[in-house]
């Protein structure tokens, strides 16, 4: 056993476990403090006692402080060598009796360090020293020695092992720096993070690492902290040596010497630069539309509320545009939603082109875009969306397709439109669908009879939502009456709501709405049922059965269940196919062209009549025709209206009705209300009239007394 103490790392002491022990683990700061402040403030703290053995008569004499160190009263017992050597650790017997053996020998002095076990059976680290006395042949008479207590010395020695193993071994970056911030010591894990090694640093101000990031008051914060509590704590961006920055939890704590003078500063960096990277990617998730990369709706109504609080103050005004693209879903359908993406990337790109600096464009969600800007007057703001109408007037290729989009855009102004995000926003919207209803690809600003419209609308609609259970609709039915037969041959299911509050609400004001919310597909599957169910009321009362048509909206076609629907409630009714005729709107087939096709393609198949209502008013091409698989053109009420009046009319209605013949379809002439239109009609080989001059809409009694 080696009795050098002097080496750092004490002999008694396994090396190997500390390191295994305290690898990577993290500090306590009160830990590494005391630690630190040991290491500098050591310093021997013993207690020394003395003996002297006279080696002719074996005595040995202890001084108190010996005995104190062995746990005893000074005098307690008689001192002797085999009595010192009880309380020899077990462990140290061999080497302390042969280091004292060998020194006599020798004749010289010795030091060592062994343990020892005290009357009261505490463990002890003591030093050992000894020189001896010779007489004038050399002979030794006396051994002299001291005995120090180092206990205490030796615990600190294990400490200070324990905190140069944790610098050492630490996963956080390590730097001391002195009183004046110069770097005195860096551990292995600063190398690593900031790529700067040991020689590189020493001496420097661990400033040099500053990557720009915080500013003056940032480092004044902590030096004050460091000043009033010896600690200082933050997240901070530092730049390695190859340029990059890393994201760090900083911790810096001053260590004080006994006169509260500092020493030095330990700074701890933990790298946090995965941590704030995905935190990046947390927020870019949460406020960032994933497709176009702009901010999202709840981002942009974050912008909108700061905006609001600095217009506010500063009297600054602004406008919200609020975008939605025309036949969008038409492209999703036909060309299929990796090209819709395709198509919403490039007309993100192309609004973002056009919006000035200081607005903020955002994608609200599907094709609706809003925008944020700031304005001098009116003109500025129309000018901006008449350019962004225009940006869109040239066909856009997705994937090789030409495709033509429109933008319906809606407007509404800060402060005099609303002085909240939701507001403006929903007035915009408002603004938005009216540029939509009159005939899209254009803006409209918000008025004050839009938002009543938009209340009343918002009240319908929950309405809408019990009027079945509640049983406020009932059908009534329209004859129609034929050239040939001269005789009624069918009849047009009309709906009708009474609501108990607004009383009665025409199909053209509450049908929108509901096709907007989907109610259209519930109320759409009664009017089927009632109406088929009626039908076979009226033929049980007829000699020759009459044909019902029914209103069947687009958005009931496009609903995946609707064949189906539809083929059992014909199955159920019992009512012979042939008898019932669908009536679509021109406009609605125009929108989804290739997926109603096949649609009514089945339905077809199974017997029922295709009649395209409103013929006239969707711009359709002679073409599409010719695919669809209809019976009927019903040709749309504003012809009709000035027919003996307006040439122009006539013409289009000859026009229409040559079409219908060259394609073998029947016509109907919609809303005929004097005889003069109704000669016309005849005279122009229309096969049906339908209108007032013959009947109004009539319930289902009237109906009835009406036939017979
Ligand atoms: P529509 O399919 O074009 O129906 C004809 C509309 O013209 C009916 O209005 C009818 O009352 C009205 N009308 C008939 N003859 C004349 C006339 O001589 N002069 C004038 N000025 N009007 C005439 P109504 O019942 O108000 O229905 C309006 C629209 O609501 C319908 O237009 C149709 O698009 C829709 N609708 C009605 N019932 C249903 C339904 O059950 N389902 C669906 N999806 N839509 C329906
Ligand atoms: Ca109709
Ligand atoms: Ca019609």
């Amino acid at each position: 056993m080696s009795n050098n103490h002097n080496n750092s790392s004490f002999p008694l002491y396994n090396n190997n476990d500390v390191l295994m022990e305290y690898s990577g683990a993290d500090m306590d700061m009160a830990t590494i403090k005391s630690l630190i402040r040991n290491l500098n403030e050591a310093q021997e703290i013993s207690k020394t006692g003395h003996w002297k053995l006279v080696i002719s008569t074996n005595e040995l004499f202890w001084s108190d402080e010996t005995y104190r160190i062995f746990g005893l009263i000074p005098n307690e017992i008689e001192p002797s060598y085999e009595k010192f050597f009880s309380f020899v650790h077990e462990e140290d017997r061999a080497t302390v009796h042969d280091a004292y053996m060998k020194s006599l020998e020798d004749k010289k002095s010795y030091c060592i360090v062994h343990r020892i076990t005290t009357k009261d059976k505490k463990l002890k680290y003591v030093e050992e020293r000894c020189i001896h006395k010779l007489d004038v042949d050399g002979n030794v008479i006396k051994s002299i020695g001291t005995v120090h207590d180092i206990t205490e010395r030796i615990e600190r020695e294990k400490e200070l092992e324990i905190a140069s193993n944790v610098f050492k071994y630490a996963s956080d970056g390590i730097v001391i720096t002195d009183k004046n911030n110069h770097i005195v010591s860096v551990n292995s894990s600063f190398e690593k993070l900031t790529g700067y090694s040991k020689e590189e640093v020493l001496g420097k101000d661990p400033k040099f690492l500053s990557s720009g990031w915080g500013n003056e008051e940032f480092y004044k914060k902590m030096w004050s902290s460091l000043a009033n509590y010896d600690l200082w704590n933050d997240e901070l961006w530092d730049r390695k040596k190859d340029g990059s920055l890393y994201a760090v939890e900083q911790t810096v704590i001053c260590v004080r010497d006994k006169n509260q003078e500092v020493l030095n500063y330990i700074g701890m960096s933990r790298d946090i630069t995965e941590e704030k990277n995905s935190q990046e990617k947390i927020h870019q998730l949460a406020f960032y539309d994933f497709l176009t990369k702009l901010p999202n709706a709840k981002l942009f109504k974050q912008e909108v509320e700061t905006y609001i609080k600095s217009a506010h103050y500063n009297s600054e005004t602004f406008a919200i545009l609020f975008l939605d693209l025309d036949n969008f879903k038409w492209i999703n359908d036909s060309l299929g939603h990796h090209a819709g993406d395709l198509l919403l990337i490039e007309i993100a790109a192309k609004l973002q082109n056009i919006i000035s600096e200081d607005g903020i464009l955002s994608r609200l969600g599907g094709d609706e875009f809003v925008i944020l800007t700031p304005y001098e007057n009116l003109l500025s703001i129309s000018q901006l969306a008449d350019t962004i109408l225009s940006s869109v007037k040239e066909p856009i290729t997705i994937q090789n397709r030409e495709v033509n989009v429109g933008w319906s855009i809606g407007i509404s102004l800060y402060p005099q439109n609303g002085d909240n995000h939701s507001d403006l926003l929903k007035n915009a919207d408002t603004a938005m669908y009216e540029a939509k209803n009159s005939g899209k690809n254009s803006f409209r600003y918000f008025n004050d009879m839009m938002n009543k419209d938009a209340l009343y609308r918002l009240e319908l609609d929950t309405k809408l939502r019990h009027a079945i259970a509640n049983k406020s609709f009932f059908l009534n039915y329209q004859p129609k009456y034929s050239f040939v037969e001269r005789r009624t041959i069918g009849v047009e299911a009309l709906i009708r709501w009474i609501d108990k509050d607004l009383g009665f609400i025409p199909p053209d004001k509450f049908i929108p709405i509901a096709e907007e919310s989907n109610y259209i597909n519930e109320i759409g599957r009664w009017v089927i049922k009632q109406a088929l169910s009626d039908l076979k009321i009226i033929n049980s009362k007829l000699a020759t059965p009459i044909s019902i048509s029914i209103n069947v909206s687009g958005k009931q076609l496009d609903e995946a269940s609707f064949y189906d629907e539809a083929k059992s409630l014909l199955l159920e009714s019992g009512v012979e196919p042939s008898l019932v005729e669908f009536e679509v709107t021109e406009t609605s087939i125009m929108q989804n062209i290739e997926s109603v096709v096949d649609i009514l393609k089945k339905i077809k198949k199974l017997g029922v009549k295709i009649s395209i209502d409103d013929f006239g008013t969707g711009y359709s091409s002679m073409s599409y025709l010719k695919k669809l698989p209809i019976d009927t053109l019903k040709i749309d009420r504003e012809f009709v209206k000035e027919l003996e009046i307006d040439e122009d009319s006539k013409s289009i209605v000859n026009a229409i009705i040559a079409l219908a013949k060259s394609f073998k379809l029947t016509t109907v002439a919609e809303g005929v209300e004097n005889e003069e239109q109704k000669l016309i009609l005849d005279g122009l080989n229309c096969d049906m009239t339908q209108g007032y001059l013959y009947s109004r809409p009539l319930s289902l009694d009237d109906l009835l007394a009406f036939l017979s």
